[in-house]
């Protein structure tokens, strides 16, 4: 029994106007992803993993189709601070980039999104952030710096925060979404980051879409899509 889709896009179409001509990097997309779920999307650059990803998040609205979450939250039909605070409760994000602030540890940035949220730091918190810090193998650097942390520690520290903030208030966040999180690493850290998400999924049940044009971590994941020509095939 998969239950109502956490996620739904629904004849999703997107098409960029650009000085040299319009891209359609999706055309009447439609994909269900349940609890649990754990996605990679595939494909090569410029296939439009990003503008996907995207959309999911409702960083970017589509040119037609709807996104919905719980089969009612639309995202596109949601005010800036409202959809914010939807994204900021409901969905974590890695990118290929970190986006960590450097001028805070660790610990820090993990918990950062904890004072977006005016969550209050009781013991209970704290014991959590201890447990996420722990799983994603990161006691020895909470104290760190980015620049004193290694890509992979990372890029563990930017899932960390992602997935925080569920674990704290509803239990999971809905849905963690994460953009080439191996873009930067080596092969062993890539490995290494596979099964980190492979461990969330499994242990926390935390449902996970990521977009890579890395094989190894693809195989990874539970299922396998492939983006080409603007439509999805299951692999
Ligand atoms: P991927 O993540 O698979 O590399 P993207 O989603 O980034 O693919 O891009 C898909 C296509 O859409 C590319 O041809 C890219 O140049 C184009 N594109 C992406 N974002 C924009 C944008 N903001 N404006 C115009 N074109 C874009
Ligand atoms: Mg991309």
């Amino acid at each position: 029994m998969k239950g109502r889709p956490i996620v739904s896009l629904n004849q999703v179409s997107m098409t960029y106007h650009n000085a040299s001509g319009d891209i359609t990097p999706l055309e009447n997309v439609s994909l269900d992803i349940y609890r649990g779920d754990f996605i990679a999307i595939c494909g090569v650059s410029g296939s439009g993993k990003s503008t996907l990803l995207n959309i999911m998040a409702g960083i970017v609205d589509p040119t037609c189709g709807t996104v919905l979450y719980n089969g009612r939250v639309d995202l596109s039909k949601l005010k800036d601070r409202k959809r914010t605070a939807f994204r900021r409760r409901n969905i974590g994000m890695v990118f290929q980039h970190m986006n960590l602030i450097g001028n805070m540890t660790a610990r820090e940035n993990i918990m950062f999104p904890l004072l977006l949220n005016n969550t209050k730091c009781t013991p209970e918190v704290d014991e959590k952030v201890m447990r996420i810090i722990s799983m994603l193998g990161l006691e020895h650097v909470e104290s760190n710096y980015p620049f004193e942390m290694s890509g992979g520690e990372q890029q563990r520290t930017a899932i960390a925060r992602a997935i925080l903030p569920g674990t704290i208030e509803s239990g999971l966040h809905t849905l963690l979404l994460a953009e080439e999180p191996t873009g930067n690493l080596d092969q062993a850290n890539s490995v290494a980051i596979g099964h980190i998400l492979q461990n969330l999924n499994n242990e926390l049940g935390q449902s996970i879409v990521l977009a890579t044009h890395d094989t190894t971590l693809a195989a990874m994941a539970k299922t396998r899509i492939q983006l080409q020509n603007g439509t999805l095939s299951f692999l």
